[in-house]
């Protein structure tokens, strides 16, 4: 029986008042700079953030799991190419589009997670089967790619992912690196004559991960996080977002905590479960223990990057030490917040 199975919730004092439901939404921290984002994109990324948190909102509304929620509001932003997840997901110096997400059920530490893979349309869906329908929590690969066609997954050729911003990203990425530039991959649309993506400084990191956390009607929260990791990535790198502990995790007896930024330094400091491990082990209220792990740990280390997180007493807390982080969150009976610059609350 499930129910017997489930992480009971406890109480968490906080700033905030207790809500019924509740989400946060990430999608993704770095170098985004008001001065050199132009209006309509700045608009253009918080439509983009309030319809997926809508979608979220919906289900979280109508008496939906968490679950659901994180998942219908993950699918909105795999789908819109300006994040960098599902369409729209950064290249790997070889030139192809390597995918990875998790997703973890607070109520019962069920986890499933994806690494590498290149032809599902919807990774964070196919975390959830690995979760609900396989005896592991983690595939990688090849084997992955195999388990989502037997899971019955929408499969996308690798081409539905490509964009033209990205591809020129990356091209003047390795140019910047030296490293030889890949073949424009097959069946991409043809190169246009004038360059559609920004130069951008050498070692400029925007991180356009996506994830979410959320709190439904049953006291039950969620984390979940996609991605298509760092543009460049060589030899099979996976980073932190598919990696239980490090870029995602959630427990009823604590929080949930979705992660983006450098996932190298997320996953040696197990991030996500270090921030529910000081709300469970210590008297640290929400907001304090993100605010520890990202101020404190991670800028120590010299790692940049953000969480979101939210409690099963539904308080709601974001942190990040870069520029900026697209950010929205949403509970019962309050307003929508979208921010994307470290000027906003
Ligand atoms: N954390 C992700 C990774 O390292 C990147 C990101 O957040 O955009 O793969």
């Amino acid at each position: 029986m499930r129910a017997a199975k489930v992480v009971a919730a406890m109480t968490d004092a906080g700033t905030q008042p207790a809500r019924n439901w509740a989400i946060v939404m990430h999608g993704g921290a770095g170098i985004i700079d008001r001065a050199t984002m132009d209006p309509q994109t700045d608009a253009a990324y918080r439509a983009s953030l309030a319809a997926a948190i809508h979608a979220g909102a919906d289900v979280l509304h109508r008496r939906g799991s968490s679950l659901d929620a994180v998942e219908a509001a993950i699918r909105c932003l795999e789908d819109d190419p300006l994040f960098n997840a599902g369409r729209g997901a950064v290249f790997s110096a070889g030139g192809s589009i390597e995918l990875d997400a998790a997703i973890m059920d607070g109520a019962t530490l069920n986890a499933g997670a994806v690494a590498d893979v290149t032809r599902t349309r919807h990774p964070i869906s196919l975390a959830r089967a690995v979760m609900e329908r396989s005896p592991h929590v983690l595939l990688a690969g090849a084997g992955a790619d195999a388990f989502s066609v037997h899971a019955g997954l929408e499969q996308a050729d690798p081409n539905f992912f490509f964009t033209e911003r990205r591809w020129q990203l990356l091209v003047q990425q390795l140019e910047q690196e030296g490293l030889p530039i890949p073949p424009r991959p097959t069946g991409a649309p043809l190169q246009p004559a004038a360059p559609v993506a920004e130069a951008e400084p050498s070692g400029a990191h925007k991180f356009g991960t996506v994830g979410a956390v959320a709190l439904d009607r049953n006291g039950n929260i969620t984390a979940g996080t996609s991605t298509g990791g760092t543009q460049a990535k060589r030899w099979g790198r996976v980073g932190d977002s598919p990696l239980i502990g490090a870029g995602t995790y959630a427990s009823n007896r604590s929080c949930a905590v979705s992660a983006t930024g450098a996932g190298e330094y997320f996953i040696r400091l197990a991030v996500a479960r270090t921030i529910c491990a000081l709300v469970e082990y210590t008297d640290r209220k929400l907001q304090q223990a993100v605010d520890e792990v990202i101020h404190g740990q991670l800028s120590a280390l010299g790692g940049d990057g953000g969480v979101i997180a939210v409690s099963p007493g539904g308080h709601m807390a974001w942190s990040f030490n870069a520029p900026g982080m697209y950010r929205a969150r949403l509970a019962e009976g309050g307003s929508l917040e979208i921010a994307i610059y470290n000027d906003e609350p």
